[in-house]
């Protein structure tokens, strides 16, 4: 039986046959430009606040939270519009596969502290969206209609700044849904969808952790490896990838 290739030597595979291009900065002129902030919530990012929260202080996700609190303060200092997404859920609608999560009253489904203030300081100027489903632009649709597309409208936007957890799940489906809209002319004059990389962060589950704590191995979920299949999935659907952003 031939041996298996260790985790580093699988990403170095990957990142030879599927590369991905990262530019340093990224500029965008005299475009309108907005931010969407995905699922920077307690119960994905605060070590030990629910099923799906990191089990220890996690390096990863502190430094995408405070990255993505440079972006905010960015934003809001140019008056710059910001869309936030907040996983949340009713305890009794499950999200099947995953654990109850972002249960509404737990504070799991609250924005991490460090972000509070945007909510607390600016929430009326912004889009806060409560969603239930893994994909914020399927989840902003109501009875009146998209609530994301109204946004873009609204605001007039040519460009969108993606930041948030998880890179391959939550961040790549709306990544790759608004690219669609964009492709279907549905979000007006939206061109460049932007993804910063260093903040944006998923989650590490090892396949012998799984075996450890029960779950099958197809709940394996290396975190080097799937980064990079979510950021290669975003760039293969036309999502520009950058390490920094510079706004006018
Ligand atoms: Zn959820």
């Amino acid at each position: 039986m031939s041996e298996i290739p260790s985790r580093e030597m699988i990403l170095k595979g990957l990142q030879t046959e599927m590369p991905i291009t990262i530019f340093g900065t990224t500029t965008f002129d005299t475009k309108n430009v907005g931010l969407v902030i995905v699922d920077e919530v307690n119960g994905f990012c605060q070590p030990g606040a629910g099923n799906l929260a990191p089990p220890a202080p996690d390096g990863v996700i502190e430094a995408m939270i405070d990255l993505t609190n440079k972006l905010a303060r960015q934003f809001v200092d140019k008056r710059k519009p910001i869309m936030i997404f907040k996983d949340t859920h009713n305890l009794d609608v499950p999200e099947p596969p995953y654990p109850p999560h972002c249960v509404k009253g737990t504070g799991e489904e609250e924005l991490v502290e460090k972000l509070q203030w945007l909510e607390k300081e600016y929430g009326d100027s912004m889009e806060i969206l409560e969603k239930d489903c893994i994909n914020g632009f399927i989840g902003s649709i109501d009875n009146i209609g998209n609530r994301v597309q109204d946004w873009v409208e609204f605001e007039n936007l040519e460009a969108i700044v993606v930041v948030g957890i998880c890179t391959d799940i939550c961040d790549l489906q709306f990544v790759q849904t608004i690219l669609s809209a964009r492709n279907h002319g549905m979000l007006g004059r939206l061109t460049d969808i932007v993804v910063v990389v260093p903040a944006c962060a998923t989650y590490d589950l090892p396949l012998e952790i799984t075996q450890v704590i029960g779950l099958p191995t197809t709940a394996a979920h290396p975190r080097d490896l799937t980064q990079h299949i979510g950021l290669y999935l975003m760039q293969a659907s036309g999502a520009i990838l950058t390490n920094e952003i510079i706004l006018d």
